[in-house]
Order: structure tokens, then C-alpha cells, then sequence
């Protein structure tokens, strides 16, 4: 049986091609797919991946990683790992993954991506929070006309991950990419007030922040305290899933009780359903057989974003969809019960 068709949201099996040592703690896996899984894992830049990392104790553990490359340049998947001090997953990837091994991963996901490459952008990363900023970055320069300036804080110089590749984009495109580099040794931990000094000048752009908690906060307070509109400021968390959506089975068939009606459309075809009011979108999509794409299942990560066409529903839970996207009619299947007694959902 072929596992990458019999699972939900179809798990691909990756192999890694090359492993790189980008800092003292960060590797870049390089990740190539079978010739027939090609289409599987297109991606847009800001998305990620979610990886099954082995575990003699649990089975497996799954975490995520933003891919670092740029889908428009034709260059190998890569995601970029830093450790994390007493972490299981990053650890076991920057200590024992090698070329030549395989992988298991769901498609690549998520919304922390720019509606149009030829908008201008401010990026502001920190520490590993830079991976899917740069896939951003590199996706603006080389296949739109936006600008781009990266604000970008370490702790120090040996810590700076892509360092020379930004140096080499910074080179390559003088008028349309400006790094600023922040270093913790230097000039200390960046504050509110230290970010906002750094971004006024581009502060009505589309702004794409990710890094730890703390700095996201920093940064997104400075935009918004600047006049940003806060639809225009979009955040990554990286958190660990407490889950594991390789080992999860399918949720059971209900249809008892009252039920709402759904009509999906996923992969170019339409499909109706009942939707029992307490169940949530993503357990009555994969109770039926429908390979809908998840990872967290705890509304914490947006693999499962999808598009209300029409009808209302309300989330349980949203830890990751910002203004912007709930303005567009984005909401988690794994979090959403439907409020009309009709809901028309698009995942294109
Ligand atoms: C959308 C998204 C994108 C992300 N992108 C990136 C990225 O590009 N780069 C990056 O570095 N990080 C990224 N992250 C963060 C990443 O997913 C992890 O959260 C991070 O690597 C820390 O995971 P960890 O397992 O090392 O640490 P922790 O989650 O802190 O691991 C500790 C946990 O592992 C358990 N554990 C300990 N030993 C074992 C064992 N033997 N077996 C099983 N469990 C064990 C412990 O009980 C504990 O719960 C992203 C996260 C998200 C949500």
C-alpha cells in the first residue's frame, strides 16, 4: 500500500540531499522529493513544512520548519534548523541528519506569505526566525519589483545565519535591498523603542516579523504604535506541536445530532457534507475519506487554512491568523464550527 495516498493529507517521504553547516547551531537539510511528488511540494514563500523526527521514546515527534529557499528559483527545498537548548527535535536534526537519509513531511503550509511579490516589504527576523523571512526576501527580488529592508538581530556575529548570502544580495541588488544588521553584543537586546527608530521609515509597508516571542512583540508594537496598520503586519510563531499528526488516526463518522451543511472544494473537486455543529471542519472533512491538509490540530500552526466562500463560522481557537487573513475570510478546519446552517469552504 502507498502510504503517501492512504494518509490524510497525503505524507510525503523526502530524502535529504545535503546537509549544511550554516552556524555553530543551525543547519540548513536540503530536501529532495520523489520525481512523482514533485507537484506536492510546491510551495510559497513564508510556508513550511512539518517533519516526523524519529523518537526511541514516543515513536516520532513532529515539528515544523519554514522553508529557507525560494520556490521561484528552482533550487532544492531547504529547511533550516537551530538548536534549541534542551529540545528534542531541533537537536536530533542538527546531530543526525544526514545525506542520503529519508524524511517523512507533510505538504508544505501556512499563511505567513506576501499576497504580491512587487509590493516594497519590511522584514524584521531574529535568530532562526530569518528562514522564512528570507525565502520572502529572495522570492521579492528574483521573480517581483518590490523593495525590500530586512531588520535583523543575533546575539552576536557567529551567530548570523545566511550572512554571506545576504551580503552576496545586498551586492547584487543595491536599490532594492537594505539589511540592517543588530547585534545583542553590540548594541544590546533590540526594545520597542530601538525597533521603532529602525523601521520608521518604511513602516507603511506590508511587514513580515518572525523570531522569539518577545522580539515579535517588541516589533509589532513599534510598527503599530507608528501608525501601521495592523492588517499589514503579519507574525510567525514558532512553537513545537504538542501533537503529532503522523500518528493521529482518522476521526470517526458522526452524523447524529444537528447538523449544518458544507460544500468543499479541495485538489479542483467539490464535495458536500453534513457537519454536525460540534464537530470541527477538519475532523468531519477527514471522517469522510478527504485528504484536507493539517498539522497541529490545536490551531496553532495554519497547515489547515482554508477560505470561507460563503456562510459564517466561529474558531475555537486562533493562535495564528492575524487581522489580515480573517479579513479574507481565512479560518483554521481544525478550529472552526459552523455558525449558518450553510458554509461554502474553498483550501485553493
Ligand atoms: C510554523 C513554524 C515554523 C517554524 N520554523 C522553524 C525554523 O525555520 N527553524 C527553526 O529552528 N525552528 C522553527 N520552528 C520551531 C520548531 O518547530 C521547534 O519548535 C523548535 O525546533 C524546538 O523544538 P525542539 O523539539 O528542539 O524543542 P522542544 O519542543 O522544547 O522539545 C522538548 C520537548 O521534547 C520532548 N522530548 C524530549 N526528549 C524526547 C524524546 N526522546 N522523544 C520524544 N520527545 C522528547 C520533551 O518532553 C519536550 O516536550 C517553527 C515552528 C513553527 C510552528
Amino acid at each position: 500500500m502507498n502510504t503517501t495516498e492512504s494518509r490524510p493529507g497525503g505524507i510525503l517521504t523526502l530524502r535529504v540531499a545535503h546537509v549544511i553547516r550554516e552556524t555553530r547551531d543551525a543547519v540548513s537539510l536540503e530536501l529532495a522529493p520523489a520525481s512523482e511528488q514533485a507537484k506536492a511540494v510546491e510551495y510559497r514563500p513564508g510556508q513550511f513544512l512539518t517533519l516526523r523526527i524519529p523518537s526511541d521514546l514516543t515513536g516520532s515527534v513532529s515539528r515544523c520548519y519554514s522553508l529557507s529557499s525560494a520556490p521561484h528559483e528552482n533550487v532544492p527545498l531547504k529547511v533550516t534548523v537551530k538548536r534549541t537548548p534542551g529540545g528534542y527535535g531541533s537537536n536530533w536534526l542538527c546531530d543526525n541528519a544526514i545525506a542520503g537519509m529519508a524524511i517523512d513531511a507533510l505538504p508544505p503550509a501556512g499563511v505567513f506569505t506576501p499576497a504580491s511579490l512587487d509590493d516594497d516589504v519590511l522584514l524584521v527576523a531574529a535568530g532562526s526566525g530569518i528562514t522564512p523571512v528570507l525565502s520572502i526576501l529572495k522570492s521579492v527580488l528574483s521573480a517581483g519589483s518590490g523593495h525590500c529592508t530586512l531588520i535583523y538581530a543575533n546575539r552576536d556575529e557567529q551567530s548570523v545565519i545566511f550572512a554571506a548570502e545576504l551580503a552576496d544580495l545586498s551586492a547584487r541588488h543595491p536599490d532594492r535591498l537594505l539589511v540592517v544588521h543588530w547585534l545583542e553584543t553590540v548594541q544590546g537586546l533590540p526594545t520597542r523603542a530601538h525597533l521603532a527608530a529602525l523601521a520608521r521609515p518604511w513602516c507603511d509597508r506590508e511587514a513580515f516579523i518572525c523570531g522569539p516571542g518577545p522580539f515579535m512583540d517588541a516589533a509589532s508594537d513599534a510598527l503599530i504604535g507608528l501608525g501601521a496598520d495592523r492588517k499589514r503586519v503579519h507574525v510567525e510563531k514558532f512553537v513545537s506541536l504538542s501533537g503529532n499528526p503522523f500518528e493521529t488516526a482518522a476521526p470517526e463518522r458522526t452524523d447524529s445530532g444537528e447538523s449544518a451543511a458544507v460544500e468543499v472544494e479541495l485538489d479542483g473537486q467539490t464535495y458536500e457534507f453534513p457537519w454536525p455543529r460540534q464537530r470541527v471542519l477538519l475532523d468531519v472533512l477527514l471522517a469522510n475519506g478527504l485528504a484536507a491538509p493539517y498539522s497541529c490540530r490545536e490551531g496553532a500552526c495554519s497547515a489547515c487554512t482554508c477560505r470561507i466562500v460563503s456562510g459564517q463560522v466561529e474558531m475555537r481557537h486562533n493562535e495564528v491568523l492575524d487581522d489580515a487573513d480573517l479579513a479574507e475570510g481565512y479560518v483554521l478546519a481544525c478550529q472552526a464550527v459552523p455558525v449558518t446552517d450553510t458554509v461554502q469552504v474553498t483550501y485553493s
